[in-house]
């Protein structure tokens, strides 16, 4: 899938607590978008990769990609689709998780390893499979292989549009809820 595909399908992870029962932060959805696109960090080419900071010093503007150097390491040592497209990796980024976020935000928690997952699912549609059982170098797909879709194609748009819609229509529900 394409990196915005992920990052919207990420970003729709914020429905999970709310189905929960949850109250949540609108801005949760940047969390989720966020957890979504750091699988891709094993690509020699990622939206994570290029994603761009930037400001003013003076006049001069400066921008940064702070995830370019270890974007360049991880994909060397590891490679696309493996350890990081893996159920460890996503062991590590729920316990890693649960260091960095206070215990009192479950739901931050939750949309953090709920956009990483969906990632890998949504990798997983796609033809060439995800080594899922790293260190077992072995590719896995969610669907049979003659069903799975291709990255960059017609599902991976739609994809992007549907979970765009809904995205619109969760930020939507908060600017209803201020406006009452
Ligand atoms: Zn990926």
């Amino acid at each position: 899938m394409r990196g915005s595909t992920h990052a919207v399908i990420g970003a729709n992870t914020v429905w999970i607590p709310i189905l929960m029962g949850m109250v949540i932060e609108p801005w949760l959805f940047l969390i989720g978008a966020f957890t979504a696109l750091l699988p891709d960090l094993d690509a020699s080419e990622s939206k994570i990769k290029h994603l761009k900071f930037g400001g003013y010093i003076g006049k001069t503007k400066v921008t940064i990609k702070p995830f370019m150097p270890i974007a360049v390491i991880i994909s060397a040592i590891f490679g696309h689709r493996g350890a990081l497209h893996s159920l460890v990796a996503i062991a590590v980024v729920a316990a890693g998780a649960s260091f960095l976020i206070p215990h009192t935000s479950v739901a931050l928690w939750l949309v953090a390893v709920l956009g990483y997952t969906s990632h890998l699912l949504a990798d997983a549609l796609t033809k060439s499979g995800i080594e899922f059982f790293w260190p077992w170098k072995q590719n896995f797909g969610a669907l049979p292989r003659f069903l799975r879709v291709k990255t960059g194609g017609l599902v991976d748009t739609l994809l992007l549009l549907i979970g765009s819609v809904s995205v619109l229509l969760f930020l939507y529900q908060y600017v209803g809820s201020f406006a009452l």
